[in-house]
């Protein structure tokens, strides 16, 4: 099942990114396992990746010298108000299967890009939700010892973009997520999800190749006191008090700041998009390049919302 030397390049939203020096796609749970124990049994000591549908990821134009596992694991059930997903469907038919459901609590996730796996992963959140809000049960696999092990939603630790699969149980692959709902108006939560999907489309740039939010949003008491009059008044709550980083991004004047086919947005300046034929240090020079423009200005340290692979 495994192959070698695949281009990440299309299984990046960013449309950039080099090989992996191994790959493979497990559509389910049987799949992942026997892809997991066929690693194994090459012997090679090199590291594992999951990847979901690529949304959250910057990958060099280098690759990635280890074994990329793409989760495509899908199904979709329901029981009462308890719905159940394979790690690897995508929001868009979670939230397709709510409506259909007449099931409330997603709706703020519409237009959200990506897999339920990588969305429990980061904890992702918009319009003052969060996928833990939502989140009743997680199954996961680990890569080592194919041991699954499942955990209720306290057990995740999730916060803000975090949860327990990005520190101690790093080595685990999400493959399925149970998700518990309250009964809705199926027309209501159809208005509600579309309205997320058409601010998106309004306010991101959709247009071009991107992977969302550069950096986290900023906590309120990371403020410097001396600049906290000036920046305080955009402060607002999603899903606790913090400063917009587009905000200060585009205070700092770093709209349409461009290196090589790499810009900072002009429509929404904490998204850096591909305007065709971006590359890795491109965009790593333009994030370098906010970092120190927000820290000389405002005394703030940004921290990356994206992940790398490299
Ligand atoms: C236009 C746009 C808008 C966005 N808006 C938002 C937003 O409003 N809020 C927000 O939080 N995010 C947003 N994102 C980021 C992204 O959509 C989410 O983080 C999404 O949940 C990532 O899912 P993915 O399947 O694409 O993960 P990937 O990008 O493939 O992977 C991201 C990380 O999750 C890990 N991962 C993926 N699947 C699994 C799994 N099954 N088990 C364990 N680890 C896994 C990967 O190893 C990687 O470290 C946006 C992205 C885009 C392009």
């Amino acid at each position: 099942m495994i192959q070698r030397d695949v281009s990440l390049r299309d299984y990046s939203n960013y449309k950039i990114g080099g090989p992996a020096s191994y790959f493979s796609e497990a559509n389910s749970k049987e799949e992942l396992i026997e892809c997991l124990k066929e690693w194994k049994e090459t012997g090679l000591q090199k590291p594992v990746f999951v990847l979901g549908k690529g949304t959250n990821l910057l990958i060099s134009d280098n690759g990635f010298d280890g074994f990329v596992i793409r989760n495509s694991i899908k199904g979709l059930s329901k029981n009462g108000n308890l719905i159940t997903t394979g790690a690897g469907e995508l929001m868009s038919d979670v939230l397709s299967f709510c409506t259909v459901n007449s099931l409330s609590g997603l709706e703020w996730a519409g237009g959200l890009p990506g897999t339920i796996g990588g969305a429990v992963r980061g904890n992702a959140g918009a319009f003052g939700g969060e996928t833990k809000d939502s989140v009743f049960e997680v199954l996961s696999i680990d890569i080592n010892t194919f041991e699954e092990k499942r955990r209720a939603n306290r057990d995740c630790l999730f916060d803000y973009r975090y949860s327990i699969f990005k520190g101690e149980a790093k080595n685990e692959i999400v493959i399925s997520v149970s998700l518990e709902l309250k009964p809705g108006e199926k027309d209501l939560i159809k208005k509600l999800t579309e309205e997320r999907i058409n601010y998106r489309r309004e306010k991101h740039p959709m247009e071009y190749p991107n992977i969302g939010s550069t950096f986290k949003n900023i906590r309120k008491e990371k403020i410097p006191v001396k600049f906290r009059e000036e920046l305080m008044q955009y402060a607002k709550d999603d899903p606790f008090p913090i400063i917009p980083v587009a905000k200060v991004l585009y205070l700092c004047g770093l709209k349409g700041e461009r290196e090589g086919d790499a810009q900072i947005s002009e429509k929404h300046p904490n998204f850096i998009i591909n305007l065709g034929n971006a590359k890795y240090e491109d965009v790593i020079k333009l994030i370098n390049f906010a970092k120190q423009t927000v820290r000389e200005k405002y005394e703030i340290e940004l921290e990356e919302e994206i992940m790398y692979l490299k």
